[in-house]
């Protein structure tokens, strides 16, 4: 209920800013508008939640991905099972992001807009980097001046290896890990807390945005939604379904009826933890597979596997790019895809955390975050569609692994195929 009513005033917030924002249109170049409604009044709700979500940034990436990784032990109790699941998560991670950034690339949803006329911002991306620049610059050679600094790769990759070690030694750090898991539980309900701005900040970014440009404002907007649900199915298209179809042998159409309740509890909570419970049972009552597997792989997914996810941070960034009149070269589409990959270890199952990790995205290909802004103004709206393709992606992998342990799961493809024969 109060998560409905958080939707309901961002919603509302959303179009009373584009209404005031249209209504301030005509009377942007006056003084008295411009200097204390546009500059002073909307410039200050719009950027100061922006710079509140960003001071959140880089301790939940840090406590999230520690306390993801150091679920690593289970991983390594699980053994063959753990692997599986892992190369399938971030694969299938990486692919979406991918096919992201390609179709972001073609749909070119911020192309004709310049964003750069509200908000006056250096940028300074371009120059290629040489792939192993890339990854060596991965390493940090100082972990504090990289969380000074908020370089997110390098953050990622310490806080993976911090949390590799504090699982390797168990017991011998329980209270450190106790430690991690609150201070994530905090870091938590610090997005919690930022997230009830969301009304103010979202009203003064889509205020500004509509002031500056008036209706022009509108057509890159609907294009970045159309953008993300077009590559959301097509994930499901082409990814999912030559998954189920070679690897599990599953029917994509029973599988897409039998698991519609859990994708429906997604989408109305925009939360694969909140779902968990309905797709496990789903998994197990209707598909059939086991809980030893399902218990694993479920849970996991729900907390590292974030496909939908990485497709948003994939078309908002080259969405961002476009309305600043960046030019991404080969070097930042592979940075984008390495950190979104990682950054969906790290992404809380909760509403709206997507969008904060896109921050730290940009951040890391040079991008300004005060390009979130149009992105946030729909956000809530993404994320529904968003967290059905990131539940949707645990079930299949589920699916994949039973397939692939010999459990016999209802298999609807090879029914189909024996009755053509009888
Ligand atoms: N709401 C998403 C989920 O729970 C995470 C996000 O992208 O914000 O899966």
């Amino acid at each position: 209920m109060k998560k409905l009513s958080l939707t309901n005033k961002i919603f509302m917030a959303l179009i009373l800013g584009v209404l005031s924002g249209l209504l301030l249109y005509p009377f942007r170049e006056n003084e008295i508008v411009k200097k204390y409604i546009i500059d002073f009044f909307f410039n200050f709700l719009g950027t100061g939640f922006i710079r509140a979500i960003r001071m959140i940034v880089v301790p939940l990436v840090f406590c999230s991905l520690t306390v993801g990784a150091a679920g690593i032990e289970d991983i390594k109790k699980l053994g063959r099972v753990g692997i599986k699941t892992l190369v399938f998560y971030l694969g299938t991670t990486a692919v979406a992001i991918t096919l992201a950034l390609g179709v972001g690339s073609f749909i070119n949803p911020g192309k004709g807009v310049h964003l750069s006329r509200i908000v006056e911002t250096n940028i300074s991306v371009g120059e290629t980097k040489p792939f192993v620049d890339v990854l060596l610059g991965m390493i940090p050679i100082n972990p504090v001046e990289a969380l000074a600094k908020g370089d997110m790769l390098q953050i990622i990759v310490f806080s993976i290896v911090f949390g590799i070690a504090m699982a390797l030694l168990g017991d011998k750090v329980s209270t450190v890990r106790k430690g991690m898991e609150e201070l994530n539980n905090l870091v938590l309900k610090m997005v919690e807390i930022v997230m009830q701005l969301a009304p103010f900040g979202v009203y003064g970014l889509i205020g500004k945005t509509f002031a500056t440009l008036g209706y022009t404002a509108m057509l890159p907007l609907m294009k970045y939604f159309i953008g993300v649900v077009i590559v959301l199915i097509l994930h499901y298209l082409i990814t999912y379904q030559t998954l189920l179809i070679l690897v599990a042998k599953y029917n994509p159409l029973k599988f897409l009826k039998k698991f519609s309740g859990p994708m429906m509890v997604a989408f109305s909570t925009s939360s694969s933890s909140a779902t968990l419970p309905s797709s496990m049972e789903c998994l197990q009552k209707d598909f059939g597979v086991s809980k030893s597997i399902s218990s694993f792989t479920l849970p996991l997914g729900s907390t590292i596997n974030m496909d939908g996810t990485a497709i948003m941070q994939g078309v908002a960034t080259i969405f961002i790019a476009q309305i600043y009149g960046v030019h991404l070269t080969m070097g930042d589409f592979i940075t984008v895809i390495i950190t979104a990959t990682l950054a969906s270890i790290g992404t809380a199952g909760v509403p709206g955390v997507g969008v904060i990790m896109l921050g730290m995205v940009l951040q890391q290909v040079g991008l300004p975050l005060e390009g979130m802004a149009l992105v946030m103004g729909i956000d809530r709206f993404v994320d529904m569609f968003r967290t059905v393709t990131n539940i949707t992606g645990d079930a299949i992998c589920t699916l994949i692994i039973a397939k692939t342990e010999g459990e016999l799961i209802d298999d609807e493809v090879i029914t189909i195929k024996k009755n053509k024969l009888v």
